[in-house]
């Protein structure tokens, strides 16, 4: 489903992915661990082009990421074809990013509205939904100020899903939450990864980690240190810089 190779990146002389491969399959949760500045954020991001990356390929779903190979020669894609193949992929940030001045079940249509050019009625519809998958039905006609930040993070979670991305990517979904807050945003992501969603979720939530991944990562200075299913990563990482890094967050 995805497919990374040897991808790199830097912003001025900082090398941020300093040779990356990753395979994610079809169906499976890959959750990123890493200290901070480690790339886990510039990762993600170079999955639905949000940063183009320097060297490397990137594919999701067979698609060259931001890019059409013809013959053995590679095409940038214009800016719409980067755009329509983005709302393929959900993507929930660690701020919510919800429209202040959009009700929620406006937040959730937008996009398919605008987009996807569903109709208003059916994008309602599926709206409605999806808020009820989340917990969220009587909060439809609420603005964000109202909701307390672990509902905002749920409508973001509803407003991707809309889109009915073939992939998920979370960046640290519940980092920004009050840690009583935090547990009602895992069980709606645990739910989807019972579902089959394939998600790459960037998290510090170790025991979450290590009950719904299939595989985790462990990233640091741009490299991908070590990866493999929980138990074995979590439980015997192999390397003392994963070692070090799970001694602090656990
Ligand atoms: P955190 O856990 O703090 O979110 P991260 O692992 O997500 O960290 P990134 O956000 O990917 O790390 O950043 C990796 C490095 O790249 C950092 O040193 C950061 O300052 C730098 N960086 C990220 N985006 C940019 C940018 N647009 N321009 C310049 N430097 C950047
Ligand atoms: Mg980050």
């Amino acid at each position: 489903m995805v497919d990374i190779r040897s991808v790199h990146k830097s912003f001025g002389a900082l090398q941020v992915l300093n040779g990356i491969d990753l395979q994610v399959r079809a169906g499976e949760v890959t959750v990123v661990l890493g200290p901070s500045g480690s790339g886990k954020s510039t990762l993600l991001r170079t999955i639905n082009h949000l940063e183009k990356v320097d060297r490397g390929r990137i594919s999701v779903d067979g698609a060259l990421v931001g890019y059409r190979r013809a013959g053995n020669r590679l095409y940038e894609l214009p800016e719409r074809e980067v755009l329509r193949r983005r709302t393929r992929i959900g993507f929930v940030f660690q701020n919510f990013h919800l429209f202040p001045h959009l009700t929620v079940v406006e937040n959730v249509i937008e996009a398919p509205v605008s987009a996807l050019k569903r109709p208003r009625k059916e994008a309602v519809e599926s709206a409605h939904r999806l808020l009820e998958r989340v917990g969220l039905a009587d909060k439809a006609t609420a603005y964000p100020r109202q909701l307390s930040g672990g509902q905002q993070q749920r409508v973001a979670i509803a407003r991707a899903l809309a889109l009915e991305p073939r992939l998920l990517l979370f960046d640290e979904p519940t980092s920004a939450l009050d840690p009583e807050l935090v547990g009602e945003v895992l069980d709606v992501i645990r739910d989807l990864a019972g579902q089959g969603t394939t998600m790459i979720v960037v998290t510090h939530e170790i025991a979450f980690a290590r009950e719904v991944a299939d595989t985790v990562v462990f990233m640091a200075d741009g490299r991908i240190v070590e990866q493999g299913p929980p138990g074995e990563v979590l439980e015997r990482p192999r390397h003392e810089r994963t070692r070090a890094f799970l001694s602090k967050v656990l």
